[in-house]
């Protein structure tokens, strides 16, 4: 049994190392000490969380309300508390400085349950009264996490990869990480595979199953240049129409449906039509893929992007519901009666989901055809653009679904103009830079951005970011990035380039730009002497990609991949 005392010591011995190998380790030194019973709650904590982020809970307790509580449990008048807030930037120091005792002693499990009710706790007040009384059974130390578990900003700097590295470090052996990560992939609950393995051993993760109710990370497709490359890749395959809403999975367990979004956060509430068609599907259980988007029921024309983006809310969905109703265009199926969907191939799988889905007014097929020639995909393409579509997929009929990978089973192809990369790139920002001129005076002028680099699990640069927002969004963008900056590089990120700021890499934001140029300012792609890779001309597109984790942003692979379709497009 771990007591909570000791998971901070292990947290602060984290949040002292910037190295990722001697993380996983101090990672499999706690995991070690676990029992099955707490296991996963070790690893929700760690990763500043009660349960895995698809459930949605929430501790809807504010800063300002930590420091009401702070201040009640040690005493000191509220306003000194505040100050101290304004004064280190972070509830964590402030639960440091100010409670100065020994601790109770408590368990993680005690812990655990005491912030659980927090969270389910309905009113502000009961949530404060309960968190009051917690403060005063805690040491410091303890406290110093709690509370920052509570905001939501743990900054240990762990990500999944790592987490998966030490479990798999548990199992003996480096190799069976790729069993972890299967097991991973199919749940998307690592306290779940942690406590499959320390309950189960290696035979329950090798027997480890799909469960409705637990969503399956998604498969993701990597880019061709043509529809000759899209040929070459896939020899005969299906080309589908690419339509642009968000992608859904959604889950059907008797009566029950659960709806996930691209980032596996619950949508179920927003989509009430959705919810309401999908119970009527003839099968137990079920889980189906598709995209969502808001169409003009009159003309048959899709809204764009932004109208469908616009359910994403908490408040009068019902209204918009009526208003810009969705449709559903499913395009696969993972999970049939306790059968899983995903081994099988696409073409199968799509036979199946043409059996389910019968035509509605809300579900629909994804439109589909089956081709063997550049020419035929052409004319495919043409037709889709020319209906306002933003591009195709291609896929491999005999692939099965890869959860949780990027490969070229599926393939996107998207429309290009001269002199602009085909695509925008999704960076995440890791610092920024006061800037000159007129913009000093808003203390913002421009950003340090990354992409993802998912073998090293870190984020390394590849371009500083100074257009494409207005002033207003440059002055909630500071807000945002002062709530997260720290005093020093993130342990997760690269690069050889210093801001005036470093903040915590936790926002996205979508770019566009002329071209991907070779850069030793750059860590993106850098190997040794050579130089890495940047973005020409960067410019936002829209705001903060609230939609999107870090993790989420492109990697550093895709942006050699775009450099690569970029030189083949300049020589054709
Ligand atoms: P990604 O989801 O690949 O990380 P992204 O969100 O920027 O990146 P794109 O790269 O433009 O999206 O394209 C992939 C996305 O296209 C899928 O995740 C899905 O949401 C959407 N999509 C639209 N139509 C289809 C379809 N017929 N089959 C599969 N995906 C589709």
């Amino acid at each position: 049994m771990v007591k909570f005392l000791e998971l901070a010591q292990f947290f602060e011995r984290l949040e002292g190392t910037t190295s990722r190998l001697e993380m996983s380790q101090i990672l499999y030194e706690l995991f070690s000490k676990a029992d099955k019973e707490e296991i996963d709650k070790v690893v929700y904590l760690t990763m500043g969380e009660l349960v895995p982020s698809f459930r949605g809970l929430e501790f809807g307790v504010s800063e300002k309300l930590v420091m009401e509580a702070l201040s009640k449990a040690c005493g000191l008048k509220l306003s000194s508390v505040q100050k101290l807030y304004k004064d280190l930037g972070d509830v964590g120091k402030v639960a440091l400085e100010v409670l100065k005792r020994e601790g109770k002693g408590l368990s993680v499990s005690q812990v655990y349950e005491e912030l659980y009710s927090i969270a389910r706790a309905k009113g502000t007040l009961d949530k404060v009264m309960l968190l009051i009384n917690l403060l005063r059974a805690l040491s410091s130390v303890e406290a110093k996490f709690v509370v920052r578990i509570i905001v939501g900003n743990l900054r240990l700097g762990v990500g999944e990869a790592t987490i998966i590295e030490a479990l798999a470090l548990l199992l003996g052996r480096r190799e069976y990480k790729q069993m972890v990560e299967r097991a991973y992939n199919l749940c998307s609950d690592l306290g779940l595979v942690a406590k499959t393995l320390a309950q189960k051993g290696l035979q329950g993760l090798a027997e480890f199953k799909i469960q409705p109710g637990y969503p399956i990370r998604m498969a993701l497709a990597e880019r061709v240049a043509s529809a000759e490359e899209l040929i070459r890749r896939l020899g005969r395959c299906a080309v589908e129409a690419k339509y642009d809403g968000f992608r859904l999975q959604i889950h059907k367990k008797g009566e029950e449906v659960y709806i996930y979004s691209r980032n596996l956060e619950p949508m179920t509430e927003m989509l009430p039509e959705i919810k309401q068609a999908i119970t009527k599907i003839d099968a137990d259980e079920l889980i189906i893929e598709g995209e969502a988007l808001a169409v003009n029921e009159q003309t048959g024309e899709f809204y764009p992007f932004q109208i469908t983006i616009q359910r994403k809310r908490k408040y009068n969905i019902y209204e918009y519901s009526k208003e810009y109703p969705l449709k559903l265009f499913c395009f696969d199926l993972l999970y049939l009666n306790d059968e899983d969907y995903t081994t099988k191939a696409f073409i199968d799988r799509r036979k199946k989901l043409e059996d389910l889905i019968t035509f509605g007014n809300t579900l629909e097929l994804s439109e589909l055809r089956i081709v063997q020639s550049a020419k035929e995909v052409e004319e495919f393409f043409e037709d889709a653009i020319l209906r306002g579509l933003e591009g195709i997929m291609g896929k491999r009929l005999d692939a099965p679904y890869t959860a949780g990978s990027r490969n070229f089973n599926w393939v996107k192809l998207k429309r290009s103009y001269k002199g602009q990369l085909a695509d925008t790139v999704d960076v995440v920002i890791v610092g920024y830079f006061y800037g000159r001129g007129a913009r000093a005076e808003l203390g913002i002028g421009a950003l340090l951005t990354a992409v993802y680099d998912p073998s090293s699990d870190t984020f390394k640069t590849v371009s500083k970011v100074g257009s494409g927002f207005s002033e207003e969004e440059w002055i909630s963008l500071k807000k945002m990035l002062d709530e997260i900056k720290l005093d020093h590089k993130h342990a997760r990120v690269d690069s050889l380039i210093t801001p005036d700021v470093w903040v915590e890499p936790k926002y996205v934001i979508t770019v566009s730009a002329d071209e991907i140029t070779r850069s030793p300012l750059h860590t993106a792609g850098k190997t040794g002497d050579e130089p890495g890779y940047a973005l020409r001309f960067p410019r936002a597109v829209g705001f903060v990609r609230l939609d999107k984790r870090p993790e989420d942003a492109n990697t550093v692979e895709e942006i050699l991949r775009m450099y690569q379709i970029q030189k083949r497009i300049s020589v054709e």
